[in-house]
């Protein structure tokens, strides 16, 4: 078998027009250009580079981006005033701070200082309960993402067994919530999972999040099993590509899968906070 391909550039640009739309109505009907902010701390430059392709891709959907790049050396106090003041800013509609900022941070203090109708990328615990309770709200936008593409080819996941791993806040733990509230039966493996491989080889969806390339290993996949490589280091996914292409139904390709579906969850997650901000405005409930 040969695994067909979850084209994340294709099914994203789809999601993009449909954005620039919604923006382009958006700005006829208030006036007023949605704006994403983004928050970058140190000097990162793989963080530059992700912030830089968000603020590049509002710009081509017609949003705006306000962009607000502190010092390393910062505190966790003067970074959650600095979001704070974004969140209370009526022209900000999202608010984005990259992860992760300097070990010396708290990083959560910093997430949480986000306001929850901003919190485009899903990272608040408000956002986390939300997809924990499947109440809707805002996905993390990784796992959000992920959800999406596995919509754009109809793969079918009630009663299907998915294996998550990784449990980051951001990306392992909120993609396992998702898949639970479609009804998958969900398993968590982390660093201290024994037998990853037994575990992988039981699933019928395998979600990869945790930035080793290579971990992942071909000959562990289920033939006909949906694989999902979200994690990105040195270029390269936490799955072994070819041998996994061999015996997967579908899989994620490294680049060109999850990461352009992030971004395309984050902007079209903007334009719904904007609107819910106006419609909050406008009749005093979003
Ligand atoms: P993270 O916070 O470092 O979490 C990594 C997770 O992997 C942890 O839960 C860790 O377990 C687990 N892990 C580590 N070694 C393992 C092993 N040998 N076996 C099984 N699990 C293991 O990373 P993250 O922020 O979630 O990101 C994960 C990857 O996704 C990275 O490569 C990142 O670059 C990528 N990413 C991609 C996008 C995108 O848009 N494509 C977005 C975000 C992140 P413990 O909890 O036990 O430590």
């Amino acid at each position: 078998m040969t695994a067909r391909i979850l084209d994340g550039r294709a099914v994203s640009a789809t999601i993009l027009d449909r954005v620039r739309r919604e923006v382009g109505e958006f700005v006829d009907e208030t006036g007023r250009v949605p704006c994403l902010a983004t928050v970058l701390v140190g000097d990162d430059p793989a963080s530059h580079t992700y912030v830089r392709m968000k603020a590049n891709r509002c710009a081509k959907v017609g949003m705006r981006s306000h962009r607000v790049e502190l010092d390393a050396s910062i505190t966790t106090e003067t970074l959650v005033d600095r979001i704070r003041g974004l969140s209370a800013d009526p022209e900000i509609d999202g608010i984005l701070l990259q992860h992760p900022v300097p070990s010396h941070i708290d990083e959560r203090a910093a997430f949480e200082a986000i306001d929850p109708t901003k919190d485009v990328d899903g990272v608040t615990r408000t956002s986390f309960a939300q997809m924990a309770f499947a109440e809707g709200g805002f996905a993390s936008a990784t796992p959000g993402g992920i959800m999406a593409l596995l919509d754009a080819y109809d793969i079918p996941l009630a009663g299907k067994h998915a294996v998550v791993i990784g449990r980051s806040a951001i990306l392992g733990r909120p993609a396992g919530m998702l898949l639970l509230a479609r009804d998958a039966t969900v398993t968590y493996c982390h660093s201290r999972t024994v037998d990853l491989a037994e575990r992988v080889a039981e699933a019928d969806v395998v979600v990869a999040a945790v930035g080793r390339p290579g971990l992942v290993r071909g000959e562990w996949i289920k033939p006909g099993a949906v694989v999902v490589d979200a994690g990105y280091a040195d270029n390269t996914g936490d799955v072994e590509y070819e041998a996994a292409a061999e015996r997967a139904s579908f899989i994620t390709p490294v680049p060109g899968g999850v990461g352009p579906m992030t971004i395309a969850t984050l902007l079209e997650q903007t334009i719904k906070a904007a609107r819910d901000h106006e419609a909050f405005r406008t009749h005093g409930s979003a």
